[in-house]
């Protein structure tokens, strides 16, 4: 009776602990994104994976030590492809002739995990084939496997020819064998479609919405920058997207595509590399966000050296689009245009997304405005403001530490040390 009474105790208390999951987390200083300032020696208590409170350190030691750190807010990125990894073209062939969807699913597997390591809590991913990309968010979330936050636009949306029309460079044989892809793969053709597409990513369990604007540099395909979509189309997508609760981000590198996305008033434009003075005019018109994707300009264009890293056809594309995205990236900054940052990882190496920091400081953006492009904007534009992006009561417990202070050397966020994701830790 006695043995059975110490071990209810005993599971009573354990219980206690676990169910309560109170933990403290000493800071040698907290970086406050609103207020743009260093907040010396504080504890965060946080209570089932949520901040509930954020005060000076006291007397009492707490759970977790990084009074020797400084601690920020879990990065985001605004754009990823957590399900595939760029190689040379050959090898690229050699995977799409022999491997399956299970192939690139087990790989995105250790993709997310090096991402979350990284330091990026949660991140926007836009664009797989085979819903690849709402499977892994599953199990993620469900725990299983560890992996930033996702929110995901499941199959990006292109029309015939476009980018992002996985036929693209297949011979007439394969075509025929392979099909023309429907709304339902992402393809449309006209309003109807375009509609239709929206909805498939509905039903898909995507969280919003991508679009290839424009002709891109990774697809079969002659043009970078030629618009792909026409008005009537991009305002089926805006109005089909918002009845859903959509915000939709739009692969654009033409400037006419830009225009384009910006005045049927669609939520972020990706990339932006031609950019003119009139369509940083209509960015701040309608209040869009611009997201550079530096490193991939950056990483194309080092690869098109090389004569075979790319096909023929996409070699030029990357030699001519890759340089601009950073010159573009520090005008439109310079005139007011708001930014989320956002890499395209998975053209490059997934777990150096944090590179991109230090390109935008490199472009002349402040050290603290590139750490709120990657918190408090993006948080924004995810449309979850109130949530995510600073370390404060009611806010998710993402939180990252580094040695050194980044507003001093933005690159120490390339060796964050710590990592935890609602409570809890996947990195120390
Ligand atoms: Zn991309």
């Amino acid at each position: 009776m006695r043995a059975k009474s110490a071990l209810g105790l005993l599971l009573l208390l354990n219980g206690a602990v676990a169910g309560a999951a109170v933990q403290t987390v000493d800071c040698g200083r907290l970086l406050d994104v609103k207020a743009g300032v260093w907040r010396e020696r504080v504890s965060v208590v946080i209570d089932n994976g949520v901040v509930k409170s954020v005060a000076p350190t006291g007397a009492a030691k707490g759970d977790i030590d990084l009074s020797g750190q400084s601690c920020l807010p879990g990065l985001i990125d605004m754009h990823v492809h957590l399900t595939g990894e760029s190689h040379k073209e050959v090898e690229t062939l050699r995977m799409k002739l022999s491997q399956d969807v299970a192939d690139d699913a087990y790989r995105s597997v250790a993709y997310a995990e090096r991402t979350l390591k990284a330091g990026f809590t949660t991140v926007r991913d836009l664009g797989a084939g085979d819903g690849l990309n709402v499977s892994l968010k599953r199990a993620i979330n469900s725990g299983a496997i560890p992996g930033p936050r996702m929110y995901t636009s499941g199959t990006a949306i292109a029309t015939t020819g476009g980018h992002g029309d996985g036929t693209n460079g297949l011979s007439r044989e394969l075509g025929k064998a392979v099909g023309h892809p429907t709304p339902y793969d992402g393809v449309i053709n006209g309003p109807d479609q375009a509609r239709e597409a929206v909805r498939a990513r509905y039903k898909e369990g995507a969280d919003l919405i991508k679009i290839t604007a424009t002709g891109g540099v990774l697809s079969q395909a002659a043009s970078g920058q030629n618009s792909q979509f026409t008005d009537e189309e991009l305002k089926a997508i805006a109005a089909t997207a918002k009845d859903y609760g959509f915000r939709v981000a739009v692969h654009a590198h033409g400037v006419e595509g830009i225009k384009r996305a910006l005045r049927a008033g669609l939520d972020s434009i990706e990339h932006g590399s031609y950019m003119d003075d009139e369509a940083i005019a209509l960015f701040k018109k309608h209040g869009a966000y611009y997201v550079p994707t530096i490193s991939a300009g950056r990483y194309v264009a080092e690869k098109a050296k090389d004569p075979e890293f790319f096909s023929p056809m996409v070699r030029p594309k990357a030699a001519a689009i890759g340089p601009l995205i950073q010159a573009t990236f520090g005008k439109a900054y310079k005139a007011g245009v708001k930014i989320a940052f956002g890499t395209d990882a998975g053209v490059f190496p997934h777990g150096e997304n944090a590179r991109e920091f230090a390109y935008m400081v490199e472009a002349g953006m402040p050290a603290l405005e590139a750490i709120r492009s990657a918190t408090l904007n993006a948080a924004e534009l995810l449309n979850q403001g109130s949530r995510l992006g600073s370390v404060e009561p009611g806010y998710a417990a993402d939180i990252v530490a580094v040695s050194g202070d980044p507003l001093k050397d933005i690159r120490v966020l390339q060796q964050v040390q710590f990592v935890m994701k609602d409570g809890v830790v996947f990195k120390r």
